[in-house]
């Protein structure tokens, strides 16, 4: 892959001060300006939001925040990594002009007491999984985040769908002068769904990590096949993940705006999971498209959970380089 080398321009800044005065002469001459939230531990996901940022703005904010607001264990804190040199090298090399990195001082100074929490949605998935804290964590630093830089378009990963539900609707509620652009999930070739946490994962993780992918494409083989009770498909996803030894947190057919458990796949659906492999918390999701044969009588369908899939055979038309899902980058 190709990219313009911005990291000679690339400036990093640590305070909200530096980064409103970096910012005034481009809001000036009226330059559009993109901000890409990021906890840092950069990888292709994250480069793609940057890429179609460069793509669509004239100024490119990447920042770079381990939110402690959002994590419900220490340990997980602790461990996450931190790598800031090659992050901002890797951000200058996507089209980033400036990384935004503070301290946790700048974003929560003492005294600080006020929190931004989206009810509902923010209680389904992860955040029953993770607890209220979680999403609070998350919407308060987004909002700060958009209040500091106030760019135009706010850049986000499908990834992570029940964020994007979250702070679609944060910015909907608050009346946020920030359009929404969310990027497909980029993989690894195998099919693995990247993200910062993969490098804590040793190789026999690495390995049981790609359970998750392929638990969501043999629901979606089996939905393909015309299976639509969700009990149904959830069991052939629960199974083969149980093949690999995963146990997960949640695997759930939702609504994808409501988040709302679905009984039918009579309608598009966000297919998500989340699970511990070993130390290492991930999170992975689909979106599943109902075929339009009418609900099948039991029995009808062939059932994967009777021919049982080899858990140890290559995931079905696995990419064969980093790959994005075709959901469209839109506001
Ligand atoms: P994080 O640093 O994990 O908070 O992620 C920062 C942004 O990158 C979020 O909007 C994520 O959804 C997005 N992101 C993380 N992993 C991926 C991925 N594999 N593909 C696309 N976007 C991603």
């Amino acid at each position: 892959m190709s990219r313009a080398d911005h990291s000679s321009s690339l400036k990093t800044l640590r305070t909200v001060e530096e980064l409103r005065a970096a910012l005034v002469p481009d809001r000036r001459a009226e330059f559009t300006i993109g901000l890409v939230p990021t906890m840092g531990a950069l990888h292709e996901g994250h480069l793609s939001l940057i890429e179609r940022a460069r793509e669509q703005c004239d100024r490119v904010v990447v920042s770079l925040f381990v939110n402690p607001a959002q994590f419900n264990e220490g340990s997980d804190l602790e461990r996450y990594p931190r790598r800031e040199e090659r992050d901002a090298r890797l951000a200058a090399q996507a089209g980033a002009d400036l990384l935004f990195a503070p301290s946790v001082e700048e974003v929560y100074p003492a005294g600080f007491a006020t929190s931004v929490e989206v009810l509902g949605i923010s209680e389904r998935l992860e955040g029953a999984s993770r607890g209220a804290a979680h999403f609070r964590g998350v919407c308060t630093v987004v909002t700060k985040l958009l209040c500091m830089c106030q760019p135009n378009a706010a850049y986000f990963g499908q990834k992570d769908a029940q964020q994007v539900v979250v702070i679609r609707r944060l910015v909907r509620d608050l009346n946020l002068p920030v359009l929404i652009e969310v990027c497909p999930t980029v993989r690894e070739p195998d099919g693995l769904a990247m993200s910062s946490r993969n490098a804590l994962l040793g190789p026999p993780e690495r390995e049981q990590a790609l359970a998750l992918y392929g638990a969501l494409r043999s629901i979606e083989d089996y939905a393909a096949r015309g299976e639509r009770r969700a009990t149904r498909l959830l069991e052939a996803g629960h199974q083969r993940l149980a093949a690999r030894g995963v146990h997960p947190e949640y695997l759930e057919l939702v609504d994808p705006d409501t988040l709302e458990r679905l009984e039918w796949l009579d309608r598009r659906a966000l297919l998500a999971v989340a699970a511990n492999v070993g130390a290492t918390r991930l999170i992975d999701n689909l979106f599943l498209e109902p075929i339009s044969s009418p609900k099948p009588e039991a029995g009808v369908v062939t059932d994967p959970i009777e021919s049982q899939v080899n858990p140890n055979l290559a995931i079905p038309t696995s990419p064969a380089t980093p790959s994005k899902e075709t959901a469209t980058c839109s506001a």
